[in-house]
């Protein structure tokens, strides 16, 4: 019998995992039109469950990606959380209402569920067999080699059939989840630990009498703690605090599924729910337990080409993980394009898992209050209601996503910080309406900002009026434009637009009546929806304060927006050179 020819085949980006983590980077990459495929060895798609509980923060991802206005509309909003303690007369009670995520400058200052398809197409029941990165240094280090090779096997081949294919990668992204088949492979040890809380979540359309069934609810009672979120078409995802000694196997350990289902898990919720009533209408439409592990993997990469994300590389309580992020796909992104030396690979680890760590202290301190015993005579050290208050607060911006801060690195260039103090370098940039000179549209800033891998240059001009700034401004102009400068150094203008590396933005101080967009440089204006000012709208309802907002002063400033959306450098008008710096430190010359 004929030995079957194994075929062999390239792609830049190999996937293996198609949960939120690994769509978010498919999706991510293929949006910077990188070559990517993504495997995973379940047969299909889950269809509820989760990460579909979103932030703000990852809202705004998906706003520039373009797909976040169906999730918007087919999503619920929640804007208020309200939080229950125990009542002197039994059971529980109300002890204040408040804003659900507090994060001030949140674009979309809710969290909204269900999560749709993000239209990347998925190779379903097909597993790796072996991966290898080939050890050679030159071969690591050439950019254009295919390192990599995975053996594939497909599950659903014809029974006594074994279907294999040998990839060839640039880069594997693992993103198979808490148990990491990819991350075993290189040994990558998950450090930390697993905490004694066990919660049973369920799905369901309740009949209740609770008032609050319609808002986010955080419940200590004397029985155990519940969290409640209300989600699309009537429905409320219900999270409750169960006793270990219910759940565990003793011979193993481990939490048995078998011990405790669903109407279990609702006489637990219903003792903690008095005086209130609550049971499914039509009966449950999802439920699991779970134990709150909080582990960081030791190392994100190997060798800066198999990248783990999400779950493989860090978990935490659902409660504080609700900012689903591309991980490494805009430095691979940049770098497969030729745009970016390999070196900015090892920001992901740098940025990325010094977040998870201090994600991991703050979900320990925010499970063990919420999963605490609350305060009363017979427990003097129990949680204070004021207290979890005060820290669900202080944390918004935490479990917002909005609150994110990337250290100094070759991505983010600390300095000038005092241009644009509202303009954190190593954060999001912010939300803030301008309006479009040459029209008077108001828009939104962040929309100008698309993840479509060009770094934005936000040209603050300040009074273009003003002789000593315009003279600044054409001085800032004729310095971009020297054969040296790195606009001309990184610049692809010979590949058409759609390969330019920079998207220039101006946003200039001046009133909307009396203002003529054509003063400005070419170089500012590449077409005439580039322009903007700070003014108020014809409505005369927002807009016009966006220079202090951002804390940039009449002098001005250039803030460079990395394609991720984050603050990446500032410089001053009257010194250019600080960007060559920034550019320089990573950028590759144009081809
Ligand atoms: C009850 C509960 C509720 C949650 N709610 C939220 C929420 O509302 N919001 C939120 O952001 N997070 C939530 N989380 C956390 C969230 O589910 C995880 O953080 C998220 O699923 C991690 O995504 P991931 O893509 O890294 O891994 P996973 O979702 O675990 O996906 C991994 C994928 O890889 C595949 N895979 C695994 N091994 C292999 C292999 N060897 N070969 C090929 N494919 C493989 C799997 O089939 C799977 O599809 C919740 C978690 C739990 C337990």
């Amino acid at each position: 019998m004929p030995v079957p020819v194994v075929p062999h085949s390239e792609v830049d980006v190999l996937i293996i995992g198609a949960g939120p983590a690994g769509l978010m980077c498919a999706n991510a990459l293929a949006n910077a039109k990188v070559n990517v495929r993504v495997i995973d060895k379940r047969a299909a798609r889950v269809a509820a469950g989760q990460a579909d509980g979103l932030s703000p923060r990852t809202i705004e991802v998906f706003q520039s990606y373009g797909i976040a206005e169906r999730l918007l509309k087919e999503s619920v909003q929640v804007h208020q959380a309200a939080f229950y303690n125990p009542s002197p007369s039994g059971g529980i009670e109300l002890t204040s209402r408040t804003q659900d995520v507090v994060a001030p400058s949140a674009r979309y200052p809710f969290e909204v569920y269900s999560m749709k398809p993000l239209g990347v197409e998925v190779e379903w029941s097909t597993l790796p067999a072996s991966i290898e990165i080939c050890k050679d240094e030159h071969v690591l280090m050439d950019p254009a080699s295919h390192p990599v090779r995975v053996v594939l096997q497909k599950l659903d081949a014809p029974e006594g059939q074994l279907q294999e294919e040998i990839v060839h990668a640039k880069y594997v992204v693992g993103a198979d989840g808490a148990h990491s088949w990819v991350r075993k492979q290189f040994d990558i040890t998950m450090d930390g630990e697993q905490s004694d809380f066990i919660w049973g979540v369920m799905d369901m359309v309740p009949d209740t009498d609770f008032p609050d069934v319609r808002n986010k609810c955080l419940m200590h009672s004397n029985n155990g703690s519940i969290l409640l979120v209300p989600r699309e078409q009537d429905r409320l995802r219900v999270y409750v605090q169960l006793e270990n000694k219910d759940i565990i196997d003793p011979a193993t350990g481990r939490v048995d599924k078998d011990r405790m289902g669903p109407d279990e898990m609702l006489e637990v919720a219903r003792k903690s729910f008095s005086p209130y009533k609550i049971s499914p209408t039509t009966g449950f439409l999802w439920w699991t337990l779970y134990i709150i592990g909080q582990r960081v993997a030791s190392q994100f990469s190997v060798k800066n080409r198999v990248l783990i994300v999400g779950d493989a590389c860090h978990t935490h309580s659902p409660k504080a993980g609700k900012c689903l992020k591309s991980g490494p796909s805009l430095s691979i992104a940049l770098v497969v394009r030729g745009w970016a030396d390999l070196s900015l690979l090892s920001t992901y680890e740098s940025e990325r898992r010094k977040f998870a760590l201090d994600l991991i202290v703050f979900d320990k301190m925010y499970s063990t209050l919420f999963s605490g015993k609350p305060l009363s005579q017979e427990n003097s050290h129990g949680v204070a209601p004021e207290h979890f208050l005060k820290i669900f607060k202080q944390f918004g911006g935490f479990t917002s996503g909005i609150g994110v801060h990337y250290e100094p690195s070759i991505a983010t260039l600390d300095k000038n910080q005092e241009l644009a103090s509202g303009l954190v370098i190593g954060e999001r940039f912010p939300p803030y309406k301008f309006i479009r000179a040459a029209d008077a549209w108001p828009f939104e800033i962040q929309d100008l900002l698309p993840a479509d891998f060009r770094f934005k240059l936000l040209v603050f001009t300040g009074d273009f009026s003003d002789p000593l700034q315009n003279a600044r401004v054409e001085s800032m102009v004729a310095t971009m434009q020297k054969p040296d400068s790195f606009l001309n150094r990184y610049a692809t203008s010979s590949k058409g637009a759609e390969n330019s590396r920079f998207d220039i933005i101006t946003i200039s101080k001046g009133r909307k009546e009396g203002f003529n967009f054509l003063q400005f440089p070419t170089l500012l204006r590449s077409h005439w929806s580039k322009v903007f000012i700070d003014d108020i709208d014809v409505t005369n309802s927002f807009g016009g304060k966006g220079y202090s907002y951002y804390g940039v002063g009449h002098e001005g400033a250039i803030v460079a927006v990395r394609p991720d959306g984050y603050v990446g450098a500032i410089a001053p008008l009257d010194h250019v050179e600080d960007l060559d710096a920034y550019f320089t430190s990573f950028m590759t010359a144009a081809v």
